[in-house]
């Protein structure tokens, strides 16, 4: 499984892109930062995208990606991209952002029949199978809905999951701890220094401190990919990483890199 970095960042600054991450070229995992990352031509093989939550720093590219493909899909170059997650995080999309007002509503154009964007919903801990991978989504304590993901290849049994933004929880843990295999790959955030621990569980994210506490939930211990930590704050995260991670392999993402699982 390929994977390809788009952004990994917990706040929208020169050089920092928010969260994206391209699998296989042709799904997207969140949608934070893709239009201002790739060229059109990449764009245009996305077929899926992959909600965490509704948090802009999350989709807000949803809204430039369907402007870019309408043309390609009005001259019938480019089917439906399906944008998949939670009953309520598509409702948010639905009822704040793709509404005609912030943005036009691209699930009804350029026609009603052959739109641009439709809308799967997501049912907590239920496999689909898309562009050769299966894929689950699991609820986290994020926002007013939020869920992590395993995507796992079921020929190679190659797989990672990724929590999106959460603070502590614990029904994503079981989860994993339940699978029929040891979870190999886990991208999770970092979002605020040790001292910040007030805010990151009003704001429900992680610390170091917080995210070896989470880790400790888990019977396994796989590899640990870092991402959205808030650049401000990032040296002194990984500082604090450093300790907290003790005994764990880990790599601290960066935007444009590219993952091979
Ligand atoms: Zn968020
Ligand atoms: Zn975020």
């Amino acid at each position: 499984m390929h994977l390809h970095v788009l952004g990994c960042s917990g706040s929208d600054l020169p050089g920092y892109n928010l969260t994206s991450f391209l699998i296989n070229k042709t799904i997207l995992l969140d949608a934070g930062s893709v239009t201002s990352s790739m060229p059109l031509a990449s764009q245009a093989e996305v077929q899926e995208i992959l909600i965490t939550h509704a948090h802009l720093d999350h989709i807000k590219d949803i809204l430039f990606l369907a402007d870019n493909l309408i043309e390609l899909v009005a001259r019938n170059e480019h089917g439906a991209v399906r944008v998949r997650g939670l009953a309520p995080v598509l409702e948010s999309i639905r009822t704040h952002l793709l509404n005609d007002t912030i943005w036009p509503d691209f699930t009804v154009l350029p026609t009603f029949s052959n739109p641009v964007l439709t809308y799967a919903q997501l049912d907590p801990g239920v496999w689909v199978d898309m562009a050769g991978l299966r894929v689950v989504t699991i609820p986290v304590n994020h926002a007013t809905a939020a869920s992590g993901y395993l995507l796992l290849n079921p020929a190679s049994g190659r797989h990672f999951a990724f929590t999106g933004d959460t603070g502590p929880t614990d029904r994503w843990w079981t989860f994993l701890n339940e699978l029929p295999f040891d979870l190999e790959n886990l991208i999770i955030e970092a979002s605020f220094p040790n001292a910040m621990e007030e805010l990151a569980l009003l704001s429900r994210h992680l610390t170091p401190k917080l995210l070896r506490a989470e880790l400790n939930k888990l019977h396994t211990r796989p590899k640990i990919y870092i991402s959205h930590m808030k650049s401000t704050f990032s040296t002194e995260i990984q500082e604090q990483l450093h300790q907290a991670l003790d005994g764990y392999m880990f790599h601290l993402l960066r935007d444009g890199e590219d993952i091979f699982f």
